[in-house]
């Protein structure tokens, strides 16, 4: 009896320790920063291939509006079909400019950007939801509109930084195959509080 409890004082303080070693361990790789694996430290990540790309045709709706963060703005979720015609003769790889504008005024109301890649010679059309975020008290009808980007943006793994935690580093790195996947992965979106319908 007395030498069972006493084996179990002894496991419990193997815990101990072991939660006791690990926890500044853990602490530590939080705090260590390393070269970012996404952009390899530079903090920016360039398009290729996009001087050939041009946008044939743009349409856009939107899907629902929703005030977000206490009625701090509101959150437009537009579904865009973009159609991108690539006259170079290699692949292209990079970014597209999104821009929210009030139909009447042309005013920008707000920018976001995608992904695209669109193969050398080749046209290519996609549809794909984005999000923007604009003042409360916005009304009217808007519409999207886009531009190539053909240097590049800052990236969003590190927030441009160019350097992540050390033990974020092994889930960036996984994700480094495949470039357009990661950059969209981490494009802001705000989950909606309400999603009220207005028009
Ligand atoms: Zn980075």
């Amino acid at each position: 009896m007395t030498l069972g409890s006493g084996k179990n004082r002894l496991k419990i303080k193997g815990k101990f320790l072991a939660f006791f070693s690990i926890m500044p361990l853990l602490l530590a790789t939080a705090l260590i920063r390393v070269p970012c694996p996404i952009c390899g430290g530079s903090g920016s990540v360039s398009s290729t291939g996009m001087e050939g790309v041009r946008i044939s045709k743009i349409e856009s709706s939107t899907q629902s509006t929703s005030l977000q963060a206490c009625a701090n703005y509101r959150l437009y979720n537009m579904e865009i079909t973009m159609t991108l015609f690539n006259s170079g003769t290699r692949d292209a790889d990079g970014f597209i400019d999104l821009y929210l504008l009030n139909y009447s005024t042309g005013t920008i109301l707000d920018n976001e950007f995608t992904v695209e890649i669109i193969p050398a010679e080749t046209e290519i059309t996609d549809t794909f939801n984005s999000y923007f975020k604009v003042e409360v008290d916005t009304t009217g009808p808007v519409t999207v509109t886009a531009a190539v980007e053909k240097s590049g943006v800052a990236c969003k793994a590190c927030n441009g930084a160019g350097k992540v935690a050390l033990n974020a580093w092994p889930f960036y790195n996984s994700m480094k195959a495949n470039f357009t996947e990661t950059q969209r992965i981490f494009k802001p979106y705000v989950a909606p509080v309400f999603i009220q319908p207005e028009h």
